[in-house]
């Protein structure tokens, strides 16, 4: 029997049950993996064990990719009408509307992030893209192409068939498009298998949807290489990320399309608006808990209002509340694991070792859980670790700079490049900015908005191809080219 996973929540912000299933989602059901293992899943609040799923392996990725080959042919990609398959997704993301509130508590619970946000944020953001792309099924179309009046040439935008996605523990996952083998991290499962019995309710086929839970040397290696698989979607580490299409090179060549990590930029010129740029960044640096692929951790202040700056950016740092993602006025929550949290620390340690300062934080908050103090860095130099790699944590550096052309100079000068900020009232300024910067997203006075329309993604090592909005769908249809012979005769 699966095992399964029921909790009530009894919180100052929520109050409520869930109880779901938590083994392997395959052609529609929850199945044991095929070894009978469980994975403890830990609530990173307080380093306790919550409850556990089945772990999957390669045997249960064969049995998943054929499911999601069957339902491919007979009941989704092949056979059913794109309206019909709006109908559902729409459907779908409805029933996510519906359950809101229980997915964002399971995310913090799980994930650590706060019930406010994964609940009225992340979640709301999963069932925007749903409808989004809902939208889109029954308008995927071709064009004729103008040849010569003897010819008919036209192309057809065609599913290309199974596919994987391998997904990060810092957001709800979610699958739209062809049929799916999706691996979820093995630290934040169960909010993508509370969603399969909802993938069932909304009516998608069996096997349009398969879940398999595990681990990323086995299960997601499996994904990668496997030659039934056309193509892989994997948001990760860039480490991972070069391992992933290593696998596709020797296995099938299997189309990748990657969404790595960062080292983002944020500049703050003279003329910005010093109240807006102060709240901004610090919803760019310490949104999620410093946990995202696009966190603002190098930040550029110009010397003209560096001081200013600093003191504004560390007393907004300071009213940040951290404490059980379920209290009441909470802002952040505890970092995903002991791994992450000693990597964190590691990188504070880094940081000092190598002579800069730390002008605020840098050390943990109580003895359960994994909660790490906002923290800044000042007086670094570009070549340290914690200005060039990612931390993927509450911790940031500030770097002041002079001119223009000395922070885009500077800014560039990372293998990331997946976003960046620019902060000044002179509009010239800030676009022209904005066009040097090597980054896949530039927010130009904010920081960290998303919409479903809006293309994202990473230049250089920060990743392949782009997520959302338009761009999106051709990462997931193959360009068929049909040429028509209307009477030539050879
Ligand atoms: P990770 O690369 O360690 O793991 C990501 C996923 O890959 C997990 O499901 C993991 O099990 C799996 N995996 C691990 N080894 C694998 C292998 N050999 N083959 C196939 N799959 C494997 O990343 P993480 O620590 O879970 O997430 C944080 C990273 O994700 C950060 O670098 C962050 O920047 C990045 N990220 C990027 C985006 C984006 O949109 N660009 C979004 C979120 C997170």
């Amino acid at each position: 029997m699966p095992t399964s996973f029921t909790h009530d929540f009894d919180t100052p912000v929520y109050k409520g049950r869930t109880s779901f299933e938590t083994g392997l989602f395959i052609n529609g059901k929850f199945v044991d993996g095929s070894e009978g293992e469980t994975i403890d899943i830990v609530n990173p609040a307080t380093g306790k064990v919550i409850t556990s799923v089945s772990e999957g392996t390669a045997k249960d990725v064969d049995i998943a990719v054929a499911a999601a080959q069957e339902a491919y042919e007979k009941s989704w990609g092949l056979t059913v009408s794109g309206r019909e398959r709006s109908n559902i997704l729409w459907k779908f993301a409805e029933l996510m509307e519906a359950h809101a509130k229980e997915l964002g508590a399971i995310e913090a619970l799980n994930n650590g992030k706060t019930f406010g946000w994964a609940s009225s944020v992340d979640v709301v953001f999963s069932i925007d893209v749903t409808k989004y792309y809902a939208g889109w099924a029954d308008k995927v179309t071709g064009q004729v192409l103008e040849t010569n009046d003897k010819t008919l040439s036209y192309t057809r935008h065609e599913p290309i068939g199974v596919v994987g996605q391998i997904i990060p523990w810092n957001f709800p996952p979610l699958a739209t498009g062809n049929t799916v083998v999706l691996k979820p991290s093995e630290f934040t499962p169960l909010s993508a298998l509370r969603v399969c019995a909802l993938l069932n309710e909304a009516g998608v086929p069996p096997g349009v949807v398969n879940v398999v839970t595990g681990y990323g040397n086995t299960v997601g290696e499996a994904i990668t290489s496997h030659s039934k698989i056309e193509k892989v979607a994997f948001t990760g580490s860039t480490l991972v990320g070069r391992k992933v299409m290593e696998a596709a090179a020797k296995s099938n060549l299997k189309k990748v399309t990657l969404e790595l990590g960062g080292k983002s930029p944020n500049i703050i010129f003279n003329d910005a608006d010093m109240e807006q740029a102060v709240k901004w960044t610090a919803h760019g640096l310490f949104w999620n808990h410093g946990q995202a692929c696009c966190a603002g951790s190098r930040i550029f202040v110009q010397s003209g209002v560096y001081d200013e700056f600093l003191q504004k950016f560390t007393a907004k740092a300071k009213e940040i509340k951290l404490g059980d993602p379920f209290g009441e006025g909470v802002d952040q929550g505890p970092q995903i694991s002991q791994i992450q949290y000693d990597r964190i620390m590691g990188y504070i340690n880094s940081g000092l070792t190598d002579g800069a300062k730390i002008h605020l934080g840098g050390g943990r908050v109580g003895t359960d859980g994994y909660f790490i103090e906002p923290t800044i860095f000042v007086d670094a130099n570009p070549e340290m670790r914690i200005v060039q790699e990612e931390i993927f944590g509450p911790v940031g550096v500030i770097i002041k700079f002079d001119n223009e052309e000395d922070v885009i100079r500077q800014a560039n000068d990372t293998f990331y490049g997946l976003a960046a900020a620019v902060f000044s009232k002179d509009i010239n300024r800030a676009i022209n900015t904005a066009n040097k910067l090597k980054a896949g997203t530039v927010w130009v006075n904010c920081y960290n908005t998303f919409h479903p329309t809006v293309p994202f993604g990473g230049f250089k090592q920060s990743g392949i191809g782009r997520e959302l909005g338009e761009y999106c769908l051709h990462n997931y249809t193959n360009v068929k080219a049909v040429q028509v012979n209307l009477g030539t005769k050879l």
